[in-house]
C-alpha cells in the first residue's frame, strides 16, 4: 500500500487527514515546517526558486524520513512558475536517490468527475460515490477549520488575559494531531470554538482592522509568514485573511470544476487596476486590497515570496489603489533571509502609523461634528 504525502500549508494538512482518513488511504503528515525544513530546501532547490517550492523540497524530505512513498500535490497553470514544481521537485528528490511517485491534481476546468477520477487513481479501489463523499467531508472540515481561524483573530484582538487565544489553538492543533476521522475533527473544532467564545474580553475596544492580501502560501503557512495573525492580534489588531484553504477549495476546485467561477466579487473589484489573470494570485491580491478598503480597514499588508512574478505586479499596483482610496499597504517580501526581529519591526512600525491615523482621524470628525 501507498503512504502519501503532501506538502504542509497551514490547515491544509487537517483538511488532507480527513479526506484520506475517510477513504482509508495510508498517510504521512509532513512535520510542521521548522528552520531544518527550509535549510533542507535551500540546500537543495534553485537558488533563485521561489520560497514555497524550497519549503515544499524541505517537507518532502522529511515525509520521506518517516516512510512515504507517493507525493501528492495540485498543479498550476498561467504565467508564473507553480506548473513546474513538480517536475523540478521530481528531479530534485530524484538526485537524492528519492525514487518516490508524484500525482499531480491539475484543476479540470468544468469536469467535476475528471477531478475525482484523479483522486481515485491515488486511493485505489473505491467507487467515484464514495471519493465524492470524502471529498464533501474534508471541504467541511476546511470551512470550519476557517471559521475558527476567524473567530480566533476576533478574540485574540479583544481578550482581557492576553496569550489565551494562543494557548487554545495551540492545543487545538496539538490536538487534532491525534483524533480519527472528519467527525472527530468537526467536534474538536466545535469544542475548541466554544473555549474561544468563554475568553474574557474587553467589549469597549474598537481593534485596528487590518487584511492580509499576498501569494496564498506565505499568507496561509504561520512557518513563512511568521505567524502574522499572532503578531498583529497580540498587539490588539484583528486580522483578516483573504486567503483560506476552504474558501480555495470552494472557488478554485469546486467551482471552478464546475463551471461556476464566473463574476467573482476580487474579480470585479481589481478591474479598473488590473483585468486579467495573470497567475498566482496577483488578481485577488489587488481586488481584496480594493474591497479592505471599501469595508473601512484601516490597512492592507501583502505577503509574498522573493521573486513571486504575479506579486511583484500586484505590487506595483498598489500604491495607486492605496492612494485612489485612501487605505495604507505595507508589503512584506520573506525568502530564507528574512530576520524575525526585522520584519517585527516593520509590522510595529506600520501598526504605529495606523494608530496615529485613526485617533487623528476619530479627532478631525469629532471637531467636524462639534461645529467648530
Ligand atoms: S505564485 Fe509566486 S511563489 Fe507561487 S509559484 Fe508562482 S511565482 Fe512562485
Amino acid at each position: 500500500m501507498r503512504r502519501v504525502t503532501f506538502p504542509h500549508m497551514g490547515n491544509l494538512c487537517i483538511t488532507v487527514k480527513a479526506l484520506f482518513e475517510s477513504l482509508d488511504v495510508e498517510f504521512i503528515i509532513p512535520p510542521a515546517c521548522t528552520k531544518r525544513t527550509l535549510e533542507l530546501g535551500t540546500k537543495y532547490a534553485p537558488e533563485l526558486a521561489c520560497l514555497p517550492l524550497k519549503i515544499n523540497v524541505g517537507n518532502f524530505i522529511e515525509s520521506i524520513e518517516k516512510g512515504a512513498d507517493t507525493i501528492v500535490m495540485t498543479g498550476g497553470c498561467g504565467p508564473c512558475r507553480f506548473g513546474y514544481y513538480s517536475e523540478v521537485q521530481r528531479e530534485i528528490l530524484k538526485d537524492l536517490g528519492h525514487d518516490v511517485d508524484f500525482f499531480v491534481l491539475e484543476l479540470p476546468k468544468g469536469n467535476v468527475g475528471e477531478f475525482i477520477k484523479r483522486i481515485k487513481s491515488i486511493v485505489g479501489n473505491k467507487s467515484l460515490l464514495t471519493v465524492a463523499r470524502g471529498v464533501k467531508k474534508a471541504t467541511k472540515v476546511a470551512l470550519a477549520l476557517d471559521e475558527l481561524d476567524r473567530l480566533s483573530f476576533r478574540i485574540r484582538a479583544r481578550e482581557k488575559i492576553k496569550g489565551k487565544t494562543n494557548w487554545i489553538m495551540k492545543k487545538f492543533h496539538h490536538q487534532v494531531q491525534k483524533v480519527k476521522s472528519a467527525e472527530e475533527i468537526l467536534m474538536l473544532i466545535e469544542n475548541t470554538k466554544k473555549e474561544l467564545k468563554a475568553i474574557e474580553i474587553d467589549t469597549k475596544v474598537t481593534p485596528l482592522r487590518i487584511g492580509i492580501v499576498g501569494e496564498i502560501y506565505t499568507v496561509i503557512e504561520p512557518f513563512a509568514n511568521f505567524r502574522i495573525e499572532e503578531i498583529l492580534g497580540d498587539m490588539g489588531v484583528e486580522v483578516d485573511r483573504s486567503l483560506n484553504i476552504g474558501n480555495w477549495i470552494m472557488e478554485h476546485v469546486i467551482k471552478y470544476a464546475l463551471g461556476m467561477n464566473k463574476n467573482r466579487p476580487y474579480e470585479k473589484a481589481a478591474k479598473p487596476y488590473l483585468k486579467t489573470m495573470i497567475g498566482g494570485h496577483a488578481q485577488e491580491t489587488v481586488g481584496n486590497c480594493v474591497m479592505y478598503a471599501q469595508q473601512g480597514y484601516d490597512g492592507v499588508i501583502q505577503l509574498y515570496p522573493f521573486t513571486c512574478m504575479p506579486e511583484i505586479v500586484a505590487e506595483s499596483i498598489l500604491p495607486t489603489v492605496s492612494t485612489d482610496l485612501d487605505i495604507p499597504v505595507l508589503t512584506l517580501i520573506i525568502d530564507e533571509m528574512t530576520g524575525e526581529a526585522g520584519y517585527r519591526t516593520r509590522i510595529e512600525a506600520f501598526v504605529d502609523m495606523l494608530m496615529r491615523r485613526k485617533e487623528r482621524n476619530v479627532a478631525v470628525d469629532k471637531y467636524i461634528l462639534s461645529g467648530n
